[in-house]
């Protein structure tokens, strides 16, 4: 069978780890796939070490990295890919904001129709204040303006890749990493899904 690494990092997510990983588990009845989880502790001040511990220790299938300090998402995500081992790899965050139910479509886009990708894209910010959503909004903006790439807003980490794109991502040398540009700069083609926000 072949092995899904699901990828999550984790900054203070003491009541969300737990609550993920049934949900999770749920999706992988219905998928054949092996799962493999690589959670990522950026340097959480709760008990999120703990609870990534006890995970561990309860499922062979469930690996922690656990960070120093806190290097924020994008060195979590990027330390994942190098643990991870699958011959496909999801990035997920751990407070269910990125809903499980779509790994089966997007599984489907890259073990069937040919993508190399497949990309979760969020159709509204609903739940989030308005100043945020006017400066989140903004940014992707001028960033796309700025570097020719496809970051449009919306468009998260929460996707799932081939091997062969996680190993192209890789190779890459960038010291200060910003995943959205370098998914973007590999090439590969990509599929987007829609999906609504919720709140963590
Ligand atoms: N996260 C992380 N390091 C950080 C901040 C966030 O690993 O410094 C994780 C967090 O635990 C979650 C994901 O990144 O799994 C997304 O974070 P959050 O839900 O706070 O962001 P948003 O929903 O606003 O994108
Ligand atoms: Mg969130």
């Amino acid at each position: 069978m072949k092995k899904l690494s699901i990828i999550v990092p984790c900054y203070n997510e003491q009541e969300t780890v737990e609550l993920f990983i049934r949900e999770m588990e749920k999706v992988e009845t219905e998928m054949p796939l092996k799962f493999e989880y690589i959670f990522i502790n950026d340097g959480s001040s709760d008990e999120t070490l703990r609870v990534l511990k006890n995970a561990a220790s309860l499922k062979e299938n469930i690996n922690f990295i656990s960070f120093s300090r806190n290097f924020g998402k994008e060195a979590a995500m990027f330390a994942g890919l190098k643990k991870s081992s699958g011959d496909y790899v999801v990035i997920m965050d751990a407070d269910l904001q990125h809903p499980p139910v779509l790994l089966k479509e997007m599984y489907k886009a890259v073990s069937e129709e040919g993508y190399d990708c497949c990309a979760g894209k969020r159709v509204d910010r609903t739940g989030e204040g308005k100043i945020r959503n006017f400066l989140s909004h903004t940014f992707y903006k001028v960033m796309q303006k700025m570097c020719k790439m496809d970051m449009s807003d919306g468009c998260g980490d929460f996707r799932m890749m081939s091997r062969q794109m996680v190993d192209a991502i890789l190779e890459l040398k960038e010291y200060n990493r910003y995943m959205k540009g370098l998914f973007s700069f590999v090439g590969f083609n990509t599929k987007w899904l829609e999906f609504h926000n919720v709140e963590r």
